[in-house]
C-alpha cells in the first residue's frame, strides 16, 4: 500500500470509529432506538455511511459503507449494503460543501411533531441554531426513496435541519459532533414546542430577533479573555 493510501485508510478508520461511537451514544442516550436512524460523514469525495439494518452494538469499522459523492449511482464499497436512506445523506452532503456529517433519528418529540406534520415556529431563540425562523416538516414520502430526498432538500433550504413527515428528523453539520449536538437541540426544541402548544398563549419571536440571534450564533462558543463580546 502506498503511503498516501495508508494515511487515507488511517483517517477513514478514525471516521468509521467516530460514526460507531455516535451511533451507540444516540441509542444509549435515548435520542434514537433500535436500528432506526443512520449517520454519514464526508471523507474527501466520498461518504462513509452506516450499513442498513445492522444493530449498532455489532458494528465494526469495516462494516461502515463507502459511496462516492461524485455521481448518483447506487454503488458502494463494503460487505453490507448502505443505509436505505443513502439518497438523502448523499444529496445533503452534495448540496453544501460546508456540511461534513448528517444525522437522522426517529427521536420521540421530533417524530411526534412530524406525525402532525407541523413546522416548528420561532417559539424559542434556539430555532436560530438551524439557520432561520422555522424548522420545516418535509412532506411525506416512503422511507429510502429519492422522492423523500427531494422533499428533504427543499425543506432544508437555508436550514441545516428539518422534520420528515410521519418519520423523524435529519440534521447536517460541519462535523459529526456538531451534527449530533444539533440533533439533540432539535429534539429538545421539539419537546418544548410540543409542551408549549398546550398553553393558551405562545409568543413567537419576530423575524428581526431571529436574524439577530442567527448572527450571534455565528460567533458563539468558548472564548478566551482577549475575545470581544458578541
Ligand atoms: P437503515 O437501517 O436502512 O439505515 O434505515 C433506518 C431508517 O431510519 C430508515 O428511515
Ligand atoms: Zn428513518
Amino acid at each position: 500500500m502506498a503511503i498516501n493510501d495508508m494515511d487515507d485508510w488511517a483517517t477513514q478508520w478514525q471516521l468509521r470509529e467516530q460514526i460507531i461511537k455516535q451511533c451507540l451514544w444516540m441509542n444509549e442516550s435515548g435520542l434514537n432506538q433500535g436500528t432506526s436512524g443512520n449517520i454519514s460523514v464526508r471523507h474527501k469525495d466520498s461518504m462513509l455511511i452506516t450499513p442498513s439494518g445492522v444493530p449498532y452494538g455489532q458494528l465494526q469499522p469495516q462494516d461502515i459503507v463507502q459511496m462516492s459523492l461524485e455521481h448518483n449511482r447506487y454503488e458502494w464499497e463494503g460487505h453490507y449494503a448502505p443505509s436505505s436512506e443513502w439518497h438523502f445523506h448523499r444529496a445533503i452532503l452534495q448540496s453544501n460543501p460546508l456540511y461534513s456529517a448528517v444525522v437522522h433519528t426517529h427521536s420521540t418529540y421530533a417524530t411526534v411533531l412530524s406525525m402532525a406534520r407541523l413546522n416548528i415556529p420561532a417559539c424559542h431563540y434556539m430555532i436560530a441554531a438551524f439557520g432561520g425562523n422555522t424548522v420545516q416538516c418535509a412532506p411525506y414520502a416512503t422511507f429510502g426513496t429519492e422522492e423523500l430526498s427531494v422533499n428533504i432538500l427543499e425543506a432544508m433550504h437555508e436550514r441545516c435541519a428539518c422534520l420528515l413527515a410521519n418519520h423523524g428528523m435529519v440534521v447536517a453539520g460541519k462535523t459529526l459532533d456538531k451534527a449530533m449536538w444539533a440533533a439533540v437541540e432539535l429534539e429538545t426544541l421539539s419537546k418544548q414546542y410540543y409542551l408549549g402548544r398546550s398553553l393558551d398563549t405562545l409568543e413567537i419571536l419576530s423575524d428581526e430577533e431571529i436574524e439577530t440571534v442567527v448572527a450571534k450564533f455565528a460567533n458563539y462558543g468558548p472564548k478566551d479573555k482577549g475575545s470581544s463580546e458578541n
